[in-house]
């Protein structure tokens, strides 16, 4: 599904043309399909000396059947290469990154995956370490965007003690199903991970998708059903027939509600212990615009977003973090924010309020999530190609489109598998998160 623009310069005339005028050629993405391998071609692995994550590292790669080099080969263009830094201790040592780095970051295929683990800084006491440990980001987010041909790079943070942990983390980011998620930072807390079942992880887990019946809300319940998810696909009464049609389409079922409803979170946990014996993943992806700049805002227009966007979801899952709540243990809840809750956007101060929210809401509640065995993550997704952008004007949809690391809008299924990565009983470790889903966006990096 590619916009205009990305088929004409993937033609040979359209290609020669871009290069001549300097303007971006972007790469079409590999996404996953169903039996692809985790990784295609060979990994290069490599780590500072007194590193703590070699060995867990080698088990991931080991079970996804992947080639592993470790040393570098000349005449080899690798699939992913995989640094562990949680070793560097200091300042100096950070040119261990140069060093490994350095002449293999040209040796990439397309598509290819860069990967430094490292130490959450908050979590070290020595200030040389944890200066050396926050310095990785920016070597990070720069990589991500010197990378060409639809490449990606990310950070991820591993507690002391989430060794155990980085299966499903590092399986998401190797793989085609990360493809519009670049310059990432992901946090892995101390966890017990089960083993991974890469056919159908969600295998016996019942969902629930807020927004189901269209655009990225049906993204998610498709995705949530391929690896094995009953889903409940939920969204306003109008919305009915789209509902139904999905739902059919994924062999789930439907809840026609309003979110913002007085008895919403009562009538939503109703309906799932009378149908189900309980709920292990609930996706807040239903969301509205109503633009104005802030001046000319109706104060209905103000309401109206946050009611849907925020508290709806707050009100619900305080309702399903209490006692007697459905949500079993394992349970998993995702919020839909946004870029525009992370830098801002002109004539959307309601919804960048309301998205920002979501980020402070799922880092305010994460702590009580982990108590009940529960962890609740957000997606911010940039420019995707929805119905919602492509009511945007051209010019302004064409500069959303290409404003970052990848030129290129992400499609729905980009934001889905993130969020199936988050509901991955792998993922216990994964509490509190906020991925961008946005190809590196200019825009609030
Ligand atoms: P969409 O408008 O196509 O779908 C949103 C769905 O939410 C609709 O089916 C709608 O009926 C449902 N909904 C709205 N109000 C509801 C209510 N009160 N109760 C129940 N359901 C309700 O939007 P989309 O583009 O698929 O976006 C999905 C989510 O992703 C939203 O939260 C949006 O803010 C977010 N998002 C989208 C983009 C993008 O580029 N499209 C970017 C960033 C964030």
């Amino acid at each position: 599904m590619a916009d205009p623009y990305s088929k004409l310069v993937t033609s040979s005339y359209g290609r020669q043309l871009a290069k001549r005028l300097g303007l971006p050629t972007p790469t079409p993405l590999r996404r996953y399909r169903p039996g692809d391998p985790v990784v295609s071609g060979p990994v290069l692995t490599g780590e500072a000396e007194g590193s703590r994550l070699g060995e867990a590292v080698s088990e991931t790669l080991e079970a996804v059947h992947a080639e592993v080099h470790r040393r570098r080969d000349e005449n080899t263009e690798y699939a992913a290469l995989v640094f562990d830094a949680t070793g560097i201790g200091d300042s100096l040592a950070l040119g261990e990154l140069h060093e490994f780095f350095g002449d293999t970051i040209r040796r990439v295929g397309r598509c290819a995956r860069l990967i430094v683990l490292g130490t959450p800084p908050e979590e070290i006491d020595d200030p040389a370490e944890r200066t050396a440990q926050r310095a990785l980001e920016g070597f990070v987010r720069t990589a991500g965007k010197e990378l060409k041909r639809g490449s990606t790079a990310q950070l991820v943070q591993v507690s002391r003690g989430g060794e155990r942990a980085i299966d499903s983390t590092l399986r998401f980011l190797l793989s085609p199903k990360s493809a519009f998620v670049s310059g990432q930072v992901i946090r892995v807390g101390a966890a017990e991970a089960p083993p991974a079942d890469g056919s159908l992880p969600l295998r016996d887990k019942v969902a629930l998708v807020t927004g189901a019946s269209r655009g990225i809300g049906a993204a998610i319940a498709e995705t949530l059903a391929r690896d094995g998810a009953h889903v409940v696909c939920l969204d306003v009464p109008s919305q009915g027939q789209d509902l139904a049609e999905v739902a059919n389409r994924i062999g789930g079922s439907t809840l026609q509600l309003d979110i913002t409803a007085e008895n919403a979170p009562q009538r939503l946990i109703e309906h799932v212990e009378q149908r189900h014996e309980g709920l292990d993943i609930v996706v807040h992806n239903a969301g509205i615009t109503r633009d104005k700049t802030i001046g000319r805002m109706s104060r209905d227009q103000w309401d109206a977003v946050l009611r849907v966007n925020l508290a709806a979801q707050e009100r619900i899952n305080t309702a399903l973090l209490a006692d007697s709540s459905p949500l079993r243990r394992g349970g998993r809840l995702v919020g839909v924010a946004s870029i525009s809750g992370i830098a801002g956007n002109v004539g959307q101060a309601n919804y960048a309020t309301s998205k920002a929210g979501v980020i402070g809401h799922v880092q305010a509640l994460a702590p009580r999530a982990a108590e009940r065995g529960v962890t609740i993550n957000a997606v911010a997704p940039g420019f995707i190609e929805t119905a919602m952008t492509a009511a945007v004007p051209l010019f302004v949809r064409e500069a959303g489109r290409r404003m970052n690391s990848l030129s290129q809008g992400g499609l729905p299924i980009d934001v889905a598998e993130t969020i199936a990565f988050y509901a991955d009983p792998g993922s216990a470790g994964v509490n509190g998160n906020v991925v961008r889903v946005c190809g590196q966006s200019l825009l609030g990096a």
